[in-house]
């Protein structure tokens, strides 16, 4: 595929190749921008920000509306190329579009509901006679990077609100799986003038590098990894940030549990895509007494799972996104049996597939869960009460969100106010999400809100303006 800038497709010499992760073949190519492209497309997003700033909310809610009609008719091509790049099962990646044309309705529906509000300045000294009101304004322009996992739903929750709230966009999608996220580009850049919604592909520390330290370049939204957020906070100087980073997302079985349930969740949000969800269940933390009962019930739900073909519609668990992933997972495994853990089911592995593994006895300081695990697995940590479960849980630098199963209204309660994470559910595992709620982690894991209505606010600037009646 062709990257997008001013209206313009364009190709360049060098390339990546998109490998499917399932057979090592190629998908496709895309173009390795250099830094002459980044200011090319700062350029032309600088440009075209006087040009949508013009629009009305009006016209610019209808055309997002129009471009939701076109991505819905475009679903079904588009979760075949998520699954073609990223290996995942062909039902996620058509849930993955399902989502995605939600997002978008939902900014459409956000670009009519941007309101300043009045301010009393006579309430402060020296305010007698004043009259004050704001102005939420759009900041300019927008860099928007994106993860390989989520490679749609990611895009369209940065570049939607962007536009909703009359921004230019410059998205970067990662270099694994880029396709998807070019096309969904496509879509939404038919819709708008020249130069409004642009794309690089390449290298990220490059064209991120570039994008991140440009002064033209008014926020970066950025999903992914922790370490890539730390560079790009280092990295951007004056600029809004949003970071949406890793988790370690812990999930409490506490023993008046309804364990079936709980096994359910846990094996449903440890697996989803292979456990490459910064949302997913990494540390499921279980009370000693139902631990043996809540184990036979989560290797029931894991040994059902059909792994294989991602095209395939039955297909629960596909491979990981490449070999180096594969790796990393059975190292942290390994490493943690070697200190005393016990696979009780899975723990193998074969070209790019990890099977879905159950661990058990295993100890908060184990690397398998300080780091954040991108693979299929259900770390069991065996606690004795309510308080250590909600200690374990906080050990960690992550906050993303967190699962707590107990019929316990107080138990309930106290660990929705003392775990650390941007949410917390009860009787739910960690994955929950709708595209509208306020989604964010708590300390290494990020900064900001997105969710439309919260991600519209952190797209635009606050203006007061100040009349003096007297
Ligand atoms: P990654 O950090 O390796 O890459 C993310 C993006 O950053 C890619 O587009 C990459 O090219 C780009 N990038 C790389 N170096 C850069 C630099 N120096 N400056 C700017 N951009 C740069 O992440 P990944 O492996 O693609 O995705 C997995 C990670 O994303 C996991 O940690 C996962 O938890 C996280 N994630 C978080 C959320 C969330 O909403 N909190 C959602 C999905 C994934």
């Amino acid at each position: 595929m062709e990257i997008l800038i001013n209206g313009k497709h364009i190709q360049k010499d060098e390339h990546i190749d998109v490998l499917n992760p399932y057979d090592n073949s190629l998908v496709d190519t895309v173009p390795i921008a250099d830094k002459n492209d980044v200011n090319y497309a700062v350029e032309s997003a600088n440009n075209a920000k006087k040009v949508l700033q013009e629009f009305s909310a009006r016209k610019v809610s209808n055309l997002l509306f129009d471009a939701y009609d076109d991505l819905k008719s475009e679903s079904k091509k588009i979760a075949k190329v998520i699954t073609e790049e990223t290996g995942k099962p062909i039902s996620g990646s058509i849930f993955e579009m399902e989502r995605s044309v939600e997002t978008l309705k939902f900014a459409a529906e956000e670009a009519k509901r941007i309101y300043g509000e009045t301010v009393p300045l006579d309430a402060g000294l020296g305010g007698k006679g004043f009259y004050g009101f704001t102005l939420k304004i759009p900041l300019g322009v927008v860099a928007a990077i994106t993860p390989f996992n989520y490679p749609v739903n990611l895009a369209i929750h940065k570049i939607a609100p962007a536009i909703a709230a009359k921004n230019t966009v410059i998205l970067k999608p990662s270099r694994e799986a880029p396709l998807s996220a070019l096309m969904l580009s496509e879509i939404l850049a038919n819709h708008f003038p020249d130069g409004v919604i642009n794309t690089l592909t390449g290298l990220g520390e490059e064209i991120g590098d570039g994008l991140v330290s440009n002064d033209n370049v008014n926020k970066v939204s950025f999903t992914g990894s922790v370490a890539t957020g730390l560079s790009i906070a280092n990295n951007s100087g004056m600029k809004k940030l949003t970071l949406e980073l890793g988790g370690n997302d812990p999930v409490i079985v506490l023993n008046d549990a309804d364990i079936e349930k709980a096994a359910t969740g846990v094996a449903n949000g440890a697996y989803l895509f292979s456990g490459q969800v910064c949302m997913g269940v990494k540390r499921v933390i279980v009370e000693k007494d139902i631990k043996d009962e809540f184990i036979d019930a989560l290797v029931k739900d894991t040994s059902k799972l059909k792994v294989g073909d991602p095209n395939d519609k039955d297909t629960d668990i596909g491979p990981l996104i490449n070999n180096v992933a594969v790796k990393m997972v059975s190292q942290s495994v390994d490493d943690a049996v070697s200190k005393g853990a016990e696979i009780i089911v899975g723990g193998e592995y074969k070209d790019n597939f990890y099977y879905p593994t159950v661990i058990s006895d295993v100890k908060e300081d184990m690397d398998l869960v300080v780091n954040e695990t991108f693979g299929p697995v259900a770390p069991i940590i065996e606690v004795d009460n309510v308080e250590e479960a909600i200690r374990v849980a906080n050990n960690t630098r992550y906050g993303l969100q967190a699962g707590v199963y107990t019929e316990n209204i107080h138990s309930a309660l106290k660990c929705s106010e003392r775990i650390e994470a941007g949410s917390v559910f009860i009787n739910k595992q960690s994955t929950f999400r709708t595209d509208n709620m306020p989604f964010g982690g708590f300390k290494y894991s990020g900064m900001g809100k997105e969710g439309l209505k919260y991600a519209v606010e952190d797209m635009c600037r606050t203006k007061l303006i100040g009349m003096n009646l007297r």
